[in-house]
């Protein structure tokens, strides 16, 4: 078994209690992977262009003229100035002199699933971008690195929503939908922190009738899964807590 794929069945079965024991046992875990070599540099952008094409024809099963992959990498490496890469061979490719940070999300994303691929993934980009950089941001102290600002808006809304679940249970929770695919225990636990408000928003305000007929934590809980399913920014942010 791969060094990734061993990190990935351990977390599968890992129950950490807090954010400190999830940060222990991340940080453990992406150290393994940088210990392995998961993680490279390139000299700059037009080197990125092999790796990619290399990528884009293993997922593809091996067909295709190799020039033809290169053009298709080019394109999409010169289109999205892209600086990093993570490959469906679990390896993360920067460029020399890039931040330590975004190799530690990567290698994140790499925990989460071959590739980066997650259920959660699956479920909704932004939200696990959100997650992902929530993690990254508790594992990088550990390993020396510092936080750079990375998907800012995702980052703060799913801070918003452990807000309101409040830790440990909150963590915990997001560590199971990021790494275990429970994303349906995780809204759960959302509808049920936003129903013991009762009438009352987290900010104080009063709640609409909407918002106050929820019968059940499972209704509200599938409301908010549905409304980060749409990415409905505006109607999270009026049902969420502020952040400090
Ligand atoms: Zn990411």
């Amino acid at each position: 078994m791969s060094v990734p794929e061993n990190v990935r069945q351990k977390l599968a079965l890992a129950i950490p209690g807090t954010p400190v024991e999830i940060a222990e046992l991340l940080s453990k875990y992406v150290k393994e992977l940088q210990e392995a070599g998961a993680a490279s540099t390139v000299p700059n952008q037009q080197a990125l262009i092999p790796v990619l094409a290399a990528d884009m024809k293993r997922k593809a099963g091996g067909t295709g003229s190799d020039a033809e992959w290169q053009h298709a990498a080019k394109q999409q490496i010169e289109g999205n100035q892209t600086t990093a890469l993570t490959t469906s061979d679990d390896r993360y490719t920067g460029i020399e002199g890039g931040a330590k940070f975004d190799e530690i999300h990567e290698l994140v994303h790499i925990c989460s699933a071959k590739g980066g691929e997650s259920t959660q993934h699956n479920f909704k980009l932004q939200f696990n971008e959100g997650a992902i950089n929530y993690f990254s941001e508790l594992v990088a102290p550990k390993l020396g690195a510092s936080v750079a600002g990375r998907y800012a808006t995702e980052t703060d809304l799913v801070k918003k929503l452990v807000k309101l679940i409040g830790n440990p249970d909150a963590s915990k929770k997001l560590f199971a939908s990021t790494f275990q695919g429970k994303i349906d225990d995780f809204f759960l636990a959302v509808g049920v922190a936003y129903r013991k408000l009762g009438d009352k928003q987290p900010d104080g305000k009063n709640k609409g009738p909407g918002d106050k007929a929820y019968t059940t934590d499972q209704a509200a809980g599938t409301e908010f899964q549905s409304k980060v399913k749409n990415w409905s920014e505006g109607w999270l942010k009026a049902r969420l807590p502020t952040l400090p």
